[in-house]
């Protein structure tokens, strides 16, 4: 079985093929700069092994429909084409939001549009691009399987006292305003892979997950289902990111407004993508500011300070939540990549059986690997993501 996997953003598009027969990548493609002057197409056959070939195409692409028929001929047409449209059995696409309605990947049906529509309201900056993206492909596969899975799916076990804000009820009912939490599929992805590298059932384990990347999120996951995580109605609640605030006092918008005569759009830009990391220290991604602290950069050191005492309280607030944790995984760019940053994230937490080894901590590896030290009763992981990954066998396993 081939399945085609899709994640259309709001001007790109980013693309696998993968052979579930080994779960190998034949293809992988990012579209960028849909709707601009001029847009470019990067395609590789066969990634990382010996065969891989890339194509770059430069050239205007008007809107996704355009981007996406270009990719398909690139995998399926011309000199480089691995395989004929025919072969590709299923199309599964990441959408954002799935409010409460799609807590679990489903196959598009055509009745099913008005509820899908209706999750644009949850994620209007992610959702519409999403769904757009599964539009063009029932145009350009009909008759093929169309697979939604959400990135809020993992989290719909969340028990209501973790999910409702305490706001007025109506706003709930009637706004569907609660958390919903974000980066599902990599917090189940990475929970299921800790209980196979450990060789216990998934359903018998109780894990701290943390996918750190330019986005960040920590989830509480209780036999093996989502308790609790970081991530609200949208995705600036929680840890520090690279340019989102994560949790404040959400009194500060109105102070803002006051102080600066900032009206509420350009507040909810400023927490979106002038905040966090690059907020503190003009930088937001983890290399540059290492290499500030080196220089002697303070603001880049405090910025590393407030995001990794954020995680531990996010950590120790998810072990009261759990009661018993048996592991803690890193994931995603910061996670899997940054010796430092778990360091100290953990810090102080050895009184709890959290205890680093730091040898191992400090090799660079793409494998998952267990990085706590021998005499540390709570096992922490380093478990890459793989979001397509996780998007094909989901597919793959609904239409089986
Ligand atoms: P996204 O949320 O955009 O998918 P990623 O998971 O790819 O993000 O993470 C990107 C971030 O990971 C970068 O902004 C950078 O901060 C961090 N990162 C990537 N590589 C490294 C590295 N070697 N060391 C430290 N941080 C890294």
């Amino acid at each position: 079985m081939k399945v085609l996997v899709i994640n259309s953003g709001s001007s790109s598009i980013k693309y696998q093929l993968i052979d579930m027969a080994d779960e190998s990548v034949m293809v992988s493609g990012l579209v960028e700069r849909i709707g601009e002057e001029m847009g470019s197409l990067t395609s590789k056959t066969f990634p990382g092994t010996d065969k891989e070939v890339k194509t770059v195409l430069e050239q205007p692409i008007p809107t996704h429909g355009v981007g996406l028929e270009m990719s398909i001929d690139l995998i399926c047409k011309g000199d480089n084409a691995v395989c004929t449209m025919n072969e590709i059995d299923v199309v599964g696409h990441r959408v954002v939001a799935g409010g409460e309605k799609f807590n679990v990947p489903v196959v598009i049906t055509e009745d099913m549009w008005p509820d899908l529509t209706e999750t644009e309201r949850l994620a209007p900056l992610h959702n519409p691009a999403n769904l757009g993206g599964a539009r063009d492909a029932t145009k350009l596969f009909p008759g093929v399987p169309q697979v939604l899975v959400f990135d809020t799916a993992f989290h719909q076990t969340m028990p209501p006292h973790a999910y409702m804000y305490a706001l007025p009820y109506e706003y709930y009912e009637q706004d569907h305003v609660r958390r919903y939490g974000a980066h599902g599929t990599s917090h189940k992805y990475v929970a299921k892979e800790c209980a196979r590298l450990t060789g216990k059932p998934a359903e018998e384990m109780n894990l701290i997950t943390i996918h750190m990347g330019n986005g960040a999120s920590m989830s509480a996951v209780k036999n093996g289902l989502c308790v609790d995580t970081s991530m609200g109605l949208t995705p600036l609640e929680g840890l520090v990111m690279g340019t989102r605030s994560g949790d404040i006092d959400p009194a500060i918008h109105n102070y803002l407004a006051v102080n600066r005569g900032m009206d509420i759009a350009a507040i909810d830009n400023v927490l979106n993508k002038e905040s966090g990391l690059k907020g503190l220290c003009g930088m937001n991604d983890m290399r540059d500011i290492h290499a500030a602290i080196e220089e002697g950069n303070e603001r880049a050191r405090l910025a590393l300070e407030v995001q990794t005492y954020r995680t531990r309280k996010y950590i120790g607030s998810y072990m009261a939540v759990l009661g018993r944790v048996d592991a803690i995984v890193f994931t995603a760019g910061i996670g899997e990549n940054d010796d430092i940053v778990r360091l100290k994230s953990l810090e102080g937490l050895e009184p709890f059986g959290m205890k680093i080894d730091p040898e191992i901590n400090a090799v660079r590896s793409k494998q998952a690997r267990k990085i706590s030290a021998a005499d540390s009763t709570v096992d922490i992981w380093v478990i890459p993501t793989n979001e397509e990954l996780a998007i094909a066998r989901e597919a793959k396993a609904l239409v089986s």
